[in-house]
């Protein structure tokens, strides 16, 4: 049968489905620009569900309570960091509008407020976020107030020991305790949290799983469970449990890849097409080409060959991990457009000899530059096409693991692409008026 070529025409093109293409298309939603978004799985279902700004200043080791402060330290010491290129509040009309979209979708989050809040990792060490999914949002609360509370795992679940939790964290909270059982029906072998969570969808499991777990509680009010509380409506969820229950619950995220991320993806996926958007999910763009009208993507997908014309487009498009750099003998590369990769002069300076280096490598700082309209440069140091934007972790000058600003550069950046790539589109449609 011979394949069909499909063509949409739109607007604006987000090429990447991290958090900062996903909020790329949120924020060109509310702008009300015709939007279509290709993106091929990435770090997203990897991350924990938590929304980091900055929580610690890279290279020193030191968090950040404070993190609207901590840019303002960063402007001393890394005034070429990204975040140090929004003002401040850019970057919080960026959170409010990103968290206020995944709350209206179904999945709550706190807002962005004045403090990083202090928040529990896999392994139960902490550290500095600024918003957390709903479902989590009890376990900061509770050790902030030292709530005596069980931390609760699974028996053939791995990644995730509540012992673990217990033993990291009972020096700052000695009212911990840890408790194993066994997850309704899933008593053999290996069991893996994307299937517990689809599992709690149904009524029956949160019955059966609500009795064990006020068994398991105790006497304590209050209990943290690993992050799988439903795959799409996880405040339901836990609402549901803690009623049954009597007890007040919160997610813990586990390891890569995760719940949260993969209900972020999925949610993403159901929402953006019923709002409008062209979304073309689990793909990657393989030609992005230029012409006096705007930009040629070219992809493929199960079905056939598909282009899409649009007048601007924002690449979104990560690093390593997710294919927007690659990393060569002869050196590190931007794999679409061959843009110029800011990284170390030789490959021997792109890490330090200790892995755990407190400084940190070069490497993690490699990246592309934008002007100050968001807009790659090219080896002349001019923007590479006018209707080109970029945003998210692809950009240079941030190591956003030691400096635990994920989605902080992601959705600061992604604002500002989206009101310049607003901006110039304004001043095309106006031109051939
Ligand atoms: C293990 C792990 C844990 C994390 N935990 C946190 C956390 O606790 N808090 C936090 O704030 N952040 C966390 N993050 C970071 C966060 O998930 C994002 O990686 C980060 O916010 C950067 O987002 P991004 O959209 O710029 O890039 P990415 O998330 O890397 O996304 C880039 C996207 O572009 C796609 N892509 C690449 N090339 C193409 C192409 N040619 N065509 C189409 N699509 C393409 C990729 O498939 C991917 O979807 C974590 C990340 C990881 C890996």
């Amino acid at each position: 049968m011979r394949e069909e070529a499909r063509h949409f025409e739109t607007e604006l093109a987000v090429i990447g489905s991290g958090i900062a293409g996903f909020a790329a298309s949120i924020f060109a939603l509310n702008r009300k620009i015709d939007t279509a978004q290709v993106g091929n799985t990435g770090a997203v279902a990897y991350t924990t569900g938590y929304l980091d700004l900055l929580g610690s200043i890279e290279g020193s080791g030191v968090a950040v309570d404070n993190p609207w402060d901590g840019i303002e330290q960063l402007k001393k010491t890394h005034p070429d960091h990204p975040l140090c290129q929004v003002p401040a509040g850019d970057i919080r009309k960026g959170f409010e509008q990103f968290t206020a979209f995944l709350g209206e979708c179904g999945i709550a989050y706190s807002a962005p407020h004045d403090s990083n809040l202090t928040a529990l990792t896999p392994a139960g060490t902490l550290k500095k976020t600024l918003c957390v999914p709903a479902t989590m949002a009890a376990g900061p609360k509770a050790f902030a107030a030292k709530t005596p509370c069980v931390i609760i795992d699974f028996k053939g679940l791995k990644g995730f020991s509540a012992r673990q939790v217990v033993a990291n964290l009972q020096d700052k909270w000695p009212s911990l305790s840890a408790e194993r059982i066994t997850f309704p029906a899933m008593d053999k072998g290996e069991i893996y949290p994307e299937v517990m969570a689809r599992a709690l969808e149904v009524p029956a499991t949160r019955q059966e799983l609500a009795v064990l777990l006020k068994q398991a509680a105790g006497d304590a009010k209050v209990i943290g469970l690993p992050a799988l509380l439903g795959m799409h409506e996880p405040d339901k969820v836990r609402t549901e449990l803690e009623q049954l229950t009597g007890l007040q619950i919160f997610e813990i995220p586990t390891m890569p890849p995760s719940v949260p991320g993969i209900r972020l993806r999925e949610m993403f996926e159901q929402v953006f097409p019923q709002k409008g958007i062209t979304l073309i999910p689990q793909q990657k763009v393989v030609s992005l080409d230029f012409d006096a009208g705007g930009a040629l993507l070219t992809l493929s997908d199960n079905y056939g060959p598909i282009t899409i014309r649009c007048k601007a487009v924002i690449l979104a498009t990560g690093r390593f991990l997710s294919g927007g750099l690659e990393a060569h003998i002869t050196g590190i590369t931007e794999s679409l457009l061959d843009l110029p990769v800011t990284q170390p002069e030789n490959r021997t300076d792109w890490y330090l000899d200790s892995y755990t280096d407190r400084r940190g490598h070069a490497i993690h700082k490699a990246g592309i530059e934008v002007d100050v309209s968001y807009r790659p440069l090219d080896k002349n140091g001019t923007p590479y096409n006018e209707c080109l934007f970029a945003a998210g972790i692809i950009l240079a000058h941030q190591d956003w693991i030691r400096g635990r600003s994920g989605a902080g550069i992601a959705i600061a950046t992604a604002y500002k692409a989206v009101e310049a790539a607003e901006k110039f589109l304004h001043a095309a449609h106006a031109l051939h008026k």
